[in-house]
């Protein structure tokens, strides 16, 4: 007989940065779980020690095609994150997010799962509300180079709550807030391993325009926790909630940080500034507090300790 307290629960995305978090985190509260993944920006070397795991299974999957499985819960996460991998083939970007989420939700219909979405605070888009609230319906640019994943996000909330209004499924949306921490892609882009890979290796520092946008950094245990909580949470709690770290810091003040604490001789150069790049962003994580009692608990300098120290590990033969 199964176990009743361990639940099967299936993370799409799971070999990528946070769905591998994730996996490791439900292996620890003794659920089965199921990574699905088709490997575009997520690598086995994410999940490799869970491999072996015979509560662990990975399959290779790409959620723009359905997907027959049987399980209580499913975390859908699989979608590229980084400007750079969701810009490389932008039409593929949207139909993740649509079509993945299409898939999942029928999926989550026929077999009576609770579905979570990762969803993003590019909902926002280039906000005019500061901080922002889950209420504010966002600035975003329909026809830009960031429009396959801020409208791809958009409307996958729109068909998490039709799925809720018409089928009544159980559905959690997190607002997710840029995130960081060890097994995010060196060469992905983001500003977080950006900086680092570039302050270790005695690069310049690039940032983009004058470095007086700003950003809030959550580390990756924190966002986890969230995730879990929210999925928690009675059924008549849907969100969408915002998860992130509320500490604003502009880009500059992360480059110079960076730069202190790998004690790097790094200079700092100044590009162009990508199209439609918000100018500000920091999450109103009041809703989560009230719900779930979630607030993150690491700070950013004890939060990149522990991601330099990943990077460091990389270069190390
Ligand atoms: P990631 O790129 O590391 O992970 C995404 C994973 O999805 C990868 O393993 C990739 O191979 C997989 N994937 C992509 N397209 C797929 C498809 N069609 N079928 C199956 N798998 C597919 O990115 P991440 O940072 O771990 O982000 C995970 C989720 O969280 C994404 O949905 C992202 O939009 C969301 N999110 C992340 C952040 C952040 O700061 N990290 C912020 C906001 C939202
Ligand atoms: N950025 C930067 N230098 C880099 C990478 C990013 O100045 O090498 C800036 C980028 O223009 C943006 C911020 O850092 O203003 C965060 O970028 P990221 O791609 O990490 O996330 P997002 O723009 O999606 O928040």
């Amino acid at each position: 007989m199964r176990n009743p307290i361990r639940k099967r629960i299936l993370v799409t995305g799971g070999a990528g940065f946070l769905g591998s978090h994730l996996c490791e985190r439900l292996l620890a509260d003794g659920h089965d779980v199921l990574c699905v993944d088709n490997f575009f920006t997520g690598t086995k070397d994410n999940i490799v020690h869970l491999i072996g795991n015979p509560h662990f299974e990975a399959l290779r999957h790409d959620v723009t095609f359905p997907l027959y499985v049987e399980v209580d819960e499913i975390y859908n996460l699989a979608c590229p994150a980084s400007p750079i991998h969701y810009q490389f083939d932008p039409v593929q970007t949207t139909k993740t997010s649509v079509h993945g989420a299409i898939n999942m939700l029928g999926l989550a219909k026929r077999i009576k799962a609770k579905i979570f979405q990762a969803s993003t605070s590019e909902v926002y888009g280039d906000p005019k509300v500061h901080p922002q609230p889950e209420d504010y319906w966002g600035h975003v640019n329909p026809v830009g180079l960031r429009s396959c994943y801020d409208e791809g996000k958009r409307c996958a909330e729109t068909l998490f709550f039709d799925y809720r209004r018409q089928h009544n499924l159980r559905i959690k949306v997190a607002r997710i807030f840029n995130t960081y921490g060890p097994r995010m892609h060196p060469n992905d882009g983001r500003v977080v391993s950006n900086f680092i890979v570039q302050a270790l290796n005695g690069k310049p520092i690039t940032i983009y325009g004058d470095g007086r946008q700003t950003r809030s950094f959550c580390y990756v245990d924190d966002l986890i926790e969230g995730f879990v909580r929210l999925m928690n949470t009675p059924d008549d709690f849907t969100g969408p909630v915002n998860l992130g770290n509320p500490g604003e810091f502009t880009i500059r003040e992360l480059a110079e940080k960076v730069i202190a604490m790998t004690g790097s001789k790094s200079k700092l150069v100044f590009k162009s500034l990508p199209s439609d790049d918000p100018m500000q962003r920091c999450p109103d994580i009041a809703l989560a507090k009230q719900q779930f009692g979630w607030e993150p608990a690491i700070d950013l300098g004890s939060g990149l300790t522990k991601t330099i120290a990943y990077f460091r590990s990389l270069s190390r033969p």
